[in-house]
């Protein structure tokens, strides 16, 4: 059966001893079901308290309106036969933009008669004869009401697997299928052992076979990621370091503000990192955007449109000095009295640019890189500038086959459903849960695998993955069923 949405408004229908109560305590936390009978033990002295009802529902009904509100999964375990009511739901789902879901219990009467009787304190016989009636019939009204998905449970417990917000695709991802995973580094909290941090995170990357490592590259710790103080390392130094240790891992930026350093500079570091790597550097390059980092340090900081300027002559200066030879250099933004520049890179050293500016940026990449790398947060957003990534290709004749689409994700990953629920409340800081969660993709791995599927199926060769809870190479074996065997 495909995986239920998640979040998802759920609503329970099914008369009394059907199974409602203990199927949901199976497959949601406990502050996800909202109970009558619990809210009726709540304001009356116990779940079957009648005359607590009225009470019991209205205290139900605003936790519902308070929980869809903030786009959070709520499972209404009511016995969900008035019909009024469980379209009000439907309504409320409709509103706050969750998927509807309705379960509907139909175990043979007389096991609900049974488990019924065996309670502390049955329902009158005649109540739940009515109730299973009523039951039978609302399975045929729920299938035209409109509810995205209707579950049906004929017996015993259901087993129902609950997808996290990215993946209600239901096939699951073909082995060896998937883009090549590459860790973006941002964060290092290494403690009192930089070194020793490094070397763990990187061994541990290419144990689990991580094809590289990418480095931020700012001069101070960017807000999106952590505070002003904390360490961010000269990235073509760290990379230095990362080059010697007998890893198989890709090395590189991911992106270097092409405002930081003279253009030649950046061609001889990578080209140096190449050297040192035996062929595994990359380089990353972005516009720049950070006014803040640029004025702290002393670096000029112009205005967007010089920054592009200056991007594409970057890739221009890049590109002459590690070609072969040493002849004078004339471009269309370039012109260099001779292009000495030793130790050239020991291959093919590939640039991606990074940056979603649709006019330029994208251009940019068309025309002169080999890689562009876009953000995965929003789907629909992705395809859009994958489009005009085509066509920017399609104006300047590049077959876009030969540009590789990169992206960077941000994920959280979990081990389980409530594992990935501990770690968005912890990240989320003042984004709602909902909103952090779909940003993030927050889900198992699982869940994962067939979003990169996907983005495969996209056209999208590598992935930069950037977990935003990497504290240390422990973390990251929890990544480690996402990469394609
Ligand atoms: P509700 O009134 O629809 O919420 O039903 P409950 O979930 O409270 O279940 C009524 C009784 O049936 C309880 O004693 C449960 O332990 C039992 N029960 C519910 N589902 C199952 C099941 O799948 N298998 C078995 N053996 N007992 C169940
Ligand atoms: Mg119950």
């Amino acid at each position: 059966m495909d995986p239920l949405p998640d979040p998802a408004l759920v609503v329970l229908v099914g008369a009394a001893g059907s199974g409602k109560s203990t199927w949901a305590t199976r497959h949601y936390a406990a502050p996800e079901i909202v109970s009558s009978d619990a809210l009726r033990a709540v304001v009356g002295s116990g779940p079957a308290d009648l005359d607590a009802s009225s009470e019991a529902f209205a205290l139900l009904d605003q936790i519902v309106s308070g929980r869809t509100r903030r786009g959070l999964t709520t499972v209404i375990d009511t016995l969900g036969l008035d019909r009024d009511r469980r379209l009000r739901y439907l309504a409320r789902a409709r509103e706050t933009g969750l998927p509807a879901v309705a379960v509907v219990f139909a175990i043979e009467d007389r096991l609900c008669r049974q488990r019924n009787s065996a309670r502390d304190r049955p329902v009158p016989a005649p109540v739940l004869t009515t109730q299973l009636k009523a039951a039978r019939a609302t399975l045929d009204l729920v299938a035209e009401e409109g509810w995205d998905r209707v579950v049906v449970v004929d017996q015993g417990v259901a087993e129902v697997t609950i997808a996290t917000p990215a993946s209600t695709r239901p096939e699951p991802a073909a082995p060896g299928a998937g883009p090549e995973l590459i860790l973006q580094l941002s964060r290092f909290p290494w403690g009192e052992d930089p070194q020793g941090w490094l070397t763990a995170i990187a061994r541990r990357a290419d144990e689990i076979g991580l094809a590289g490592i990418a480095l931020m590259d700012h001069l101070i710790q960017i807000p999106q990621v952590g505070r002003a103080w904390d360490p961010i390392p000269e990235p073509w130094v760290t990379l230095g370091a990362l080059a010697g240790l007998g890893t198989r891992l890709r090395l590189g930026t991911l992106v270097s503000p092409v405002t930081f350093r003279p253009a030649g500079v950046t061609a001889k570091a990578a080209a140096t990192l190449d050297v040192l790597s035996g062929g595994r550097a990359f380089l990353g390059l972005g516009a720049g955007w950070w006014d803040r980092e640029h004025a702290a340090f002393g670096l000029p900081f112009p205005p967007a449109g010089d920054r592009l300027d200056r991007l594409e002559s970057t890739i221009e200066t890049c590109r002459a000095l590690w070609y072969s030879g040493t002849k004078a250099y004339v471009g269309e933004r370039v012109s260099l009295p001779e292009t000495t520049c030793y130790p050239r890179p020991a291959g093919a050293l590939p640039i991606i640019v990074g940056g979603t500016g649709q006019r330029r940026t994208l251009q940019i990449a068309a025309r002169r890189a080999d890689g562009c790398n876009l953000p995965s947060a929003d789907s629909e957003r992705l395809d859009q500038l994958l489009s005009v990534l085509r066509r920017h290709c399609a104006e300047v004749g590049r077959d876009p086959a030969t540009l590789s689409v990169t992206v960077l994700d941000l994920p959280v990953v979990g081990v389980d459903r409530a594992d990935v629920a501990r770690r968005v409340e912890r990240l989320r800081g003042r984004t709602s849960a909902a909103a952090f969660a779909a940003r993030h993709h927050a889900g198992t791995a699982d869940t994962h695998r067939r979003r990169y599927a996907d983005l495969a199926d996209r056209g999208v060769s590598t992935v930069f993955l950037a977990p935003a809870d990497l504290t240390g190479p422990d973390d990251l074996d929890r990544l480690a069923p996402l990469v394609p065997r």
